[in-house]
């Protein structure tokens, strides 16, 4: 039986700020998780546990996650790259974290200085210790639908990390089309061969709105019963790998989709256009979202 509804994991506050220049000062960011948690949204990834000098943006992720947590029901994925973002997580109160790898090894040697083996052993230091200590854990893999390195990737390999992520307790795996290259196709072909192995109520989707043709992306792989989709508020994010071009696919596009087509996402779009647009506004910035700008244009 087709379930009529989604869950949507909100990634703008790490994902989206993360390449974002203008580097917002904490209460804005607090403000926009408030926004987002007042939209309805029941997951969102509010930041990473990474070295300061690496990605200032993320400089106050302690701070940050205390003012978040009065938010008791809602899902605060933190991004962790190692034993040491673990334990500042824990630290911090963080009951869910998430860790990340990628399926071309030229990448995850650039994102994480870590070949994808290496990745994995630095995840079996400190998975096992977070589980233990009760934190749920999410596992992203990028560059699943090509890499701005090696071109095309293994389906093999993603099955593979899949599978290994599975074995360190991983309750959710997101699928990244890191630099947006995905096509329908594609996505069929791939979720296909995930379905002869995996419980696909796991597995999310992560697409980047770079060639415009996420949403497309995204109803080829509701077709094939994938029920989580990652965006971001706004559509906030560049993308590192194409200058110019717009990042994560914006949420409000996403949202609007599904409402058009009577699937359920439990967020109010009206509470999510004021986040947006605070955003927005903090940022100086247009965004990338077709659906904010034209329900910007009727409103004004
Ligand atoms: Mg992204």
């Amino acid at each position: 039986m087709i379930k009529e509804e989604v869950k949507i994991v909100e990634v703008g506050p790490r994902d989206g700020l993360q390449n974002e220049k203008v580097i917002l000062p904490i209460e804005t960011k607090i403000e926009l998780i408030d926004l987002l948690v007042d939209a309805g949204f029941t997951t969102i990834e509010p930041t990473s546990f990474v070295r300061p000098e690496y990605i200032p943006q993320m400089a106050d992720s302690k701070t940050l996650f205390s003012s978040i947590l009065k938010h008791e029901d809602i899902v605060f994925p933190a991004l962790v790259p190692n034993k040491r973002g673990f334990l500042n997580s824990l630290d911090a109160g963080a009951k869910w974290i998430a860790i990340f790898t990628a399926t071309s090894n030229t990448f995850n040697k650039k994102n994480t200085n870590a070949t994808i083996d290496e990745s994995l052993k630095r995840f079996d230091e400190f998975v096992p210790d977070a589980i233990k200590e009760g934190q749920t854990v999410r596992g992203y893999i990028s560059t699943v639908f090509g890499c701005p390195y090696e071109g095309e990737t293994s389906i093999d390999e993603m099955l593979r990390l899949c599978e290994k992520l599975i074995s360190f307790g991983v309750n959710e795996i997101s699928l990244g089309d890191t630099i947006g290259v995905a096509n329908p196709n594609q996505v069929q072909v791939i979720i296909q061969r995930l379905k002869e192995h995996f419980d696909l109520s796991m597995m999310a989707m992560h697409f980047h709105d770079t060639e415009g043709m996420p949403l497309a992306n995204i109803l080829a792989s509701y077709q094939e019963g994938i029920r989580i989709f990652d965006s971001s508020v706004a559509g906030l994010g560049g993308c590192p790998y194409a200058k110019g071009a717009s990042g994560n696919v914006a949420s409000d596009d996403v949202i609007n989709m599904f409402h058009k087509m009577n699937i359920k996402t439990g967020i109010d779009q009206d509470k999510l256009h004021k986040a947006s647009r605070f955003i927005l506004k903090a940022l100086g910035k247009e965004g990338s979202s077709k659906f904010f700008q034209a329900n910007e244009g009727r409103k004004s």
